[in-house]
């Protein structure tokens, strides 16, 4: 096992990485920027060492900046968390060649896996169905492109290869539409990802986001940890998610989460991964893989008692996976909100001093958070200041406990998120389960 891990994230899932690793023995640097001195983290590692400035491009951002820190340290391994150089083939690649392990896939899985027309055509190679589309990327005949779309059949959805966070899509209703908006989505994707590529996917209309875990030791033997519901977000954001998905039976379960695990193994994957699908009619249908840990792991966690940031170091360091397959047993259901500094009904950001903070508590309540009393939520970063997960035998506790939770939860002195939450969790097309991925956007549309 390492001796030391550089953290080269920020916030709650820099903390959750380093409880991991201090349950492990594992001693931790924290790499932290200017304009996060105050970070919990920072204060509990065994060692920290400053970056750069606030501006994320010079500290977190910096492939130079974070190796540095790693030599001065003397790290064993990089754990990038989730966002900044976390899918950074290239930062995957430096880290290696420095000679610290990068705690995730190799570089050449993440270009891969980070290009999503590459990444479609690796997972139909491996048998798993994608949604009807150009397979591959779009080229400039005009005619060429309507050809593909009539007989996808519209609404089509413009996507940018190298897209993420919920940005570089375009849904397209009519012919006429077309070659406008191909343009204008590929402008946009050089502008935002510096790469102009797109393609085409047939636009579903009314499917659920589900998702499989899967971890992999990089010799060919994966796991997959189940699956979870995604589909309650907000411009292709997640808000809400959950584990299981209502509706999935064992069965399904079963069929879907070996054909991950059957793909990891082909190519030898290493690490964390989500294979992330749309689910309509009762069919999946590949949209991408996220070759890091997620934001939402602890809800499979939670599900399956185990922690996916321990198995991360496991295999990363050549210990291998701590589990089989018959090791995964499922039990119960949770669900994470996510707790955002911001305007519930303007979705603003609202950074400042938090004046007061109280952490809800009881059976199946886990709150993942590095803010405190007195912290003040910096406007230079991501708006997303914990998570709160609640876990119970069935669905309705793990919603009657996430109730009570919100309500204990104290957080004064800025605006969240947590009223939405409670809206949510108080609309019955939501208690039902198994709502798509506009319900969200249809509730708020139908309350201006
Ligand atoms: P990103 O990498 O930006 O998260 P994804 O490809 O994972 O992009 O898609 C994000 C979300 O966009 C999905 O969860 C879904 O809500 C929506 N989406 C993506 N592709 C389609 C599609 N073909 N039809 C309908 N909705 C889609």
């Amino acid at each position: 096992m390492f001796n030391k891990v550089l953290i080269a994230n920020r916030g709650e899932i820099a903390l959750r990485v380093l409880r991991a690793c201090k349950e492990m023995g594992i001693k931790t640097i924290a790499a932290y920027s200017k304009g996060d001195t105050d970070l919990m983290h920072v204060k509990l590692a065994d060692e920290s060492i400053c970056l750069g400035p606030a501006n994320s491009t010079h500290s977190y951002l910096s492939i130079p900046a974070v190796i540095s820190a790693a030599e001065i340290a003397n790290a064993d391994a990089i754990h990038p968390g989730y966002g900044f150089l976390f899918e950074n083939a290239d930062f995957a690649e430096q880290v290696e060649s420095s000679g610290f392990t990068f705690i995730g896939p190799d570089a050449d899985t993440i270009r891969t896996m980070g290009d999503k027309v590459s990444a479609i055509a690796a997972m139909t190679k491996a048998g798993i169905q994608c949604i009807p589309g150009s397979n591959g990327a779009l080229g400039k005949n005009d005619d060429t492109n309507k050809a593909i779309a009539d007989s996808i059949g519209y609404p089509v959805l413009i996507k940018a290869a190298g897209g993420g966070g919920g940005r570089g899509m375009r849904v397209v209703h009519e012919p006429s539409e077309l070659v406008i908006s191909i343009a204008t989505t590929q402008t946009e994707a050089q502008a935002a990802f510096g790469n102009p590529v797109v393609y085409m996917e047939k636009y579903l209309q009314t499917p659920r986001h589900i998702e499989v875990q899967i971890i992999g030791d990089g010799k060919g033997n994966a796991v997959h940890i189940g699956e979870r519901d995604c589909s309650t977000q907000r411009r292709h954001q997640k808000v809400i998610e959950e584990a299981p998905a209502v509706g999935i039976t064992p069965k399904e379960r079963a069929a879907i989460g070996k054909l991950c695990v059957e793909a990891c193994c082909r190519i030898n994957y290493r690490g964390a991964g989500t294979f992330e699908f749309l689910y309509e009619a009762g069919e999946f249908y590949f949209i991408e893989m996220n070759t890091r840990i997620q934001v939402e792991h602890p809800v499979s966690e939670m599900i399956t008692q185990t922690d996916l940031i321990r198995a991360q170091l496991c295999v990363a360091s050549g210990e291998g996976l701590p589990y089989t397959q018959e090791d995964i047993i499922f039990r119960g259901h949770s669900m994470e909100c996510r707790i955002n500094a911001e305007d519930p009904f303007t979705f603003l950001p609202c950074p400042g001093v938090i004046e007061a903070f109280h952490a809800p508590g009881g059976p199946g309540v886990r709150m993942e958070s590095h803010i405190y009393s007195g912290y003040r939520v910096p406007p230079y970063y991501d708006s997303m200041i914990g998570k709160l997960i609640t876990w119970g035998d069935t669905r309705d506790i793990a919603i009657a406990r996430m109730r009570q939770a919100l309500d204990e939860l104290v957080i004064d002195g800025i605006k969240t998120n947590v009223p939405l939450h409670q809206k949510l969790l108080n609309n019955k097309d939501f208690l039902k389960g198994g709502t798509n991925i506009h319900f969200l956007e249809e509730l708020l549309a139908s309350e201006e």
